[in-house]
């Protein structure tokens, strides 16, 4: 630790590395936040925390929804909780919550309309509790310091923050939220209620992933149907020709390709034949229930390569869900374990293709760190990991970085619905990303020195240089 001339010289280069010349004395939200209910670090620490304060995250990994469905959401009855505290407990919380012992037909209450914000902490206190020094609970505390202006929730001010909640779901809430509070730059959002990909209204700041599993490794009628858009799914030309419209038609749009089959199958794709995967698909049309599991494995490893070869063809980034499962009560940890093993074949046989696994493999995050630094092709994505396990996303972020090069890391993705929890999830991994900085620094592995242009190139560079931003964007406002 040096201190003097040397220090001053470190704020000036991280404020210029930030691109953000005034914004530590400026005071923006996201510094304010860190600074609300949280002993404040000086020195080394000090110095690095704002440093991470003022350096904005591209976030590669959302499933917000758009602006306008939340606001429609706020007065009509929609898939979207009623907007109060129900909000803050709605995803990922929920899970800790139920782990935790409240009951499936309470967490239906903390969502209903018909239910005050007075009787929904009832249904809450006791869970949160037990829960609330968990990653998922932090990442709630920080969205509502930092949105809500309180350092905790309870009874006495849970009615006030549900009027926060309702009262700020307006029109430019989004910037608000996601550029103000969180310090974004952007997002690259995974959309849920679409077939394969959704044109946004909001393209400059939701990148949107081109979604695969319906069409190939989780194939089913209803999406390939949608995805068709009115062509013929009666035989697998048919499947090949809507998985190519689709790659030409939102390839050029898309920010990635996005696929979580890893929920329902295992990560290791053989090469299948069009000869053997024909006659599988004729009878899955008529009857999806016909085909063993073993035919159905075979069907989804010809299309979802077939999915491979095109996003090559578009030179887009695939991104793969590995490791934990959200949700409570269904992981099946064995096939998990095999994730990055079994996708050893794939990034062997891709070379062209840049495979981002996400979610650190956790908890199997040495083999991923294995990979990534083995592997030219395949880089690790930190999204939803620092609230999984904080302690683990320090740990992996140091031992990635002494092992890895350092330019296949991305190190925020909020992995979010509503984005009201996407400030938190930020804080969260502001916070831990500055520890695990300081560490390196401290434990003599970092120069300070370097520390500005590595914070710059994890947190938002390296995101640049693999993701092409620009010409999703255009192709979205053009088309
Ligand atoms: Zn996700």
């Amino acid at each position: 630790m040096k201190h003097g001339m040397e220090r001053r010289t470190f704020l000036e280069t991280a404020g210029a590395s930030a691109g953000l010349g005034g914004l530590l004395g400026a005071g923006c939200a996201t510094v304010k936040t860190a600074e609300v209910g949280m002993k404040k670090e000086t020195g080394l620490r000090g110095d690095i925390t704002a440093l991470v304060n003022a350096t904005p995250f591209v976030d590669t990994h959302e499933h917000l929804c758009e602006e306008s469905h939340r606001i429609r959401s706020k007065t009509e009855k929609t898939d979207i909780p009623a907007p109060d505290l129900g909000i803050l407990f709605s995803h990922y919380s929920d899970s800790d919550l139920q782990v935790s012992g409240m009951p499936p037909e309470d967490y239906q209450r903390l969502r209903a309309w018909n239910v005050s914000p007075k009787e929904k902490w009832k249904l809450v206190a006791p869970y949160y509790a037990r829960c609330r020094h968990t990653g998922y609970q932090q990442c709630v505390r920080e969205s509502i310091r930092a949105l809500y202006g309180e350092d905790d929730i309870r009874e006495d001010n849970c009615e006030a923050i549900s009027e926060k909640i309702a009262a700020q779901i307006a029109p430019g809430f989004y910037n608000r939220l996601l550029k103000e509070a969180a310090n974004l730059e952007y997002c690259q959002v995974n959309a849920l209620d679409v077939a394969v990909f959704r044109k946004s209204a909001q393209p400059e700041l939701l990148a949107q992933d081109l979604w695969t599993i319906g069409i190939s490794s989780g194939i089913n009628m209803k999406t390939l149907t949608a995805a068709a858009e009115g062509a013929p799914v009666k035989t697998l030309e048919d499947v090949h020709a809507v998985i190519d419209h689709c790659f030409d038609t939102y390839g050029p749009r898309a920010i990635a390709v996005k696929d979580q089959c890893a929920y329902a199958r295992a990560l290791q794709f053989d090469p299948v034949t069009t000869e053997t995967a024909a006659p599988i698909f004729t009878r899955f049309a008529q009857d999806e229930q016909s085909i063993s599991a073993t035919e159905r494995k075979a069907l989804q490893d010809h299309l979802f390569r077939r999915c491979l070869a095109k996003a090559e063809e578009h030179h887009l980034p695939v991104k793969l869900h590995t490791g934990y499962y959200a949700g409570h009560n269904g992981m099946p940890l064995g096939r998990v374990r095999d994730n990055a093993s079994d996708l050893c074949a794939l990034a062997h046989e891709f070379p062209h293709i840049n495979f981002v696994l996400m979610h650190i493999d956790y908890p199997y995050q040495d083999e991923l760190i294995a990979m990534t630094k083995h592997y030219k092709n395949v880089y690790a994505d930190m999204c939803w990991a620092w609230i999984i396990n904080p302690a683990a996303s320090v740990r992996f972020l140091k031992e990635f970085l002494m092992a890895a090069p350092a330019h296949k890391v991305f190190t925020f993705g909020g992995d979010y619905i509503y984005a009201e929890l996407v400030p938190g999830h930020a804080q969260v991994a502001r916070r831990g990303l500055a520890q695990a900085i300081s560490e390196l620094v401290e434990e003599n592995w970092l120069a300070e020195s370097e520390a500005p242009a590595l914070v710059d190139r994890i947190m938002r560079g390296n995101a640049h240089e693999t993701f092409d931003y620009a010409r999703a964007f255009r192709n979205c406002t053009q088309s």
